[in-house]
This record gives C-alpha cells, sequence and structure tokens, in this order.
C-alpha cells in the first residue's frame, strides 16, 4: 500500500497497480539500474508493458532475477567519488524448477511461493492458493489486496460507479494495459478522498502468464508438496 503519486519509471504516466500488469520496486530492494552509467537504483511504479518495450529490459530482467533469486549479495558502487558498500536483499527464490524460451519459474526455499520472470522483466509471485487453483485447473487469481494511491489529477465525476477500463481511460493510461480484459479483472471501488485525491480500490485478476509457463505449472502443480514447517522445526537440532 503506497500514499504515493506513482508515475513510472519508464514512460512517466500514471501506474494504477492493476496485479500482472503493473508493480512497483521498494527502495529497500536496492535494485541497481545497471544500464544507467551513473548506476543508479530503481526505486519506483512501473507498467509491465513499458518494462517489455524498453532498451533497458535484458539488464532489469537480470538485476532483478539477481535479487530474487538470492539470499543477498553485497553490492558496491561509486558515489560522491568513494565507493561505497551495501548489502542487497534477496528473495530466496533460490531454486530453479522451469526455463523456457519466455520466461523461468525459481520456487522460495522457505515459503510455499514461486516467482515467475518472463526473460523480458515481468514478475509474477504466486502462492500456495494460486497454485490450488492450477492444480484444479483453475486459473490463478491474484489478489493483492485493497490499494491507496493519489490521482495525477481531478478524477472523472462519477468516479465510484466507474467501470475499470472507464477508470483507465480517464486517467490516459488504457493503452499500458493490453489484452487486460483477458486478465478478467475485477475491481472494487472502495473510497475517494477528494481533498488529497486519494483512491482506495481493490483488483483481482489473473496473471498473463506465458504459456509455457502455464503449460508447466499445471503439469507441476498437482504434484507439489507444500513446504512441512512441522517437519522442518522437527529436524532442527535441540540445543
Ligand atoms: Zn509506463
Amino acid at each position: 500500500m503506497s500514499n504515493e503519486h506513482a508515475s513510472c519509471v519508464f514512460c512517466g504516466e500514471f501506474v494504477l497497480h492493476i496485479p500482472g500488469w503493473a508493480s512497483s520496486v521498494p527502495s529497500y530492494r536496492l535494485m541497481r539500474a545497471t544500464w544507467q552509467e551513473d548506476h543508479a537504483f530503481v526505486v519506483g511504479s512501473l507498467h509491465f508493458s513499458c518494462l517489455r518495450a524498453s532498451p533497458a529490459r535484458s539488464e532489469f530482467a537480470a538485476e532483478f532475477a539477481q535479487i530474487a533469486t538470492g539470499h543477498g549479495r553485497e553490492i558496491t558502487y561509486q558515489a560522491a567519488g568513494e565507493t561505497q558498500t551495501l548489502i542487497q536483499p534477496g528473495l530466496g527464490y533460490v531454486e530453479q524448477i522451469f526455463r523456457g524460451d519466455e520466461c523461468a519459474i525459481h520456487r522460495s526455499d522457505t515459503r510455499d511461493s514461486w516467482l515467475v520472470q518472463e526473460h523480458a522483466g515481468p514478475w509474477y509471485v504466486l502462492d500456495r492458493p494460486q497454485l490450488e487453483d492450477i492444480a484444479q485447473g483453475k486459473q490463478p487469481r491474484l489478489d493483492p489486496g485493497v490499494e491507496r494511491i493519489v490521482l495525477p489529477r481531478e478524477p472523472m465525476a462519477n468516479l465510484a460507479d466507474a467501470t475499470l477500463p472507464e477508470l483507465l481511460d480517464s486517467l490516459g493510461v488504457t493503452d499500458r494495459y493490453p489484452d487486460l480484459a483477458a486478465g478478467e479483472p475485477e475491481y472494487e471501488f472502495w473510497k475517494y478522498f477528494a481533498p488529497k485525491r486519494v483512491l482506495e480500490y481493490a483488483v483481482i485478476a489473473t496473471p498473463p502468464l506465458p504459456t509455457e509457463a502455464d503449460v508447466f505449472l499445471r503439469g507441476y502443480a498437482p504434484g507439489y508438496r507444500p513446504i512441512d514447517f512441522d517437519a522442518l522445526e522437527r529436524d532442527e537440532p535441540r540445543s
């Protein structure tokens, strides 16, 4: 949840967070913009369609994958003429279970969580409910909960009654969400605080997983064994 006005780090346009079509990179991730000469950090929201279209998509994807598939690492960079050292945290998706032409899938070694990352950059986190949906032959639905966001300008008059396509259209960003209808988004208006232009809303959607990932997961999900945390504790040596 963010109170910030979100503009895309690539196109500068407003980002309405819709699972599978947009995301954000928080500052604590310490993700470097390795494609920039000064090695700045990537912080902020982005449309996945802008990431796919960016000349920097491969570098973005590589840096994101380094963070996602590790347990943290030391990074160094130059600032104010000095070498700075930081510990970049990792997300722990260490076990690769699939790699194809379009994407890779990694499993967390500490949680029942999977990360599908397109080689073009966009990523999708699937947790146990989504794997159970897939195992039952259903579409996995992503439900990030209520988002709070500052609109970039005065919204349309009937905001509380607007559909998601109408809202995106009024914000001028419809084309940043290609094939959104295929994700069967369920949009719910919660509240609008006009003095600060704060919109609270929720969207549940099916992420646009690459076909090869969908095919793999439909074979994988029925047989996956959830992490047995009780067994992990039993195996822990007593002190
Ligand atoms: Zn964008």
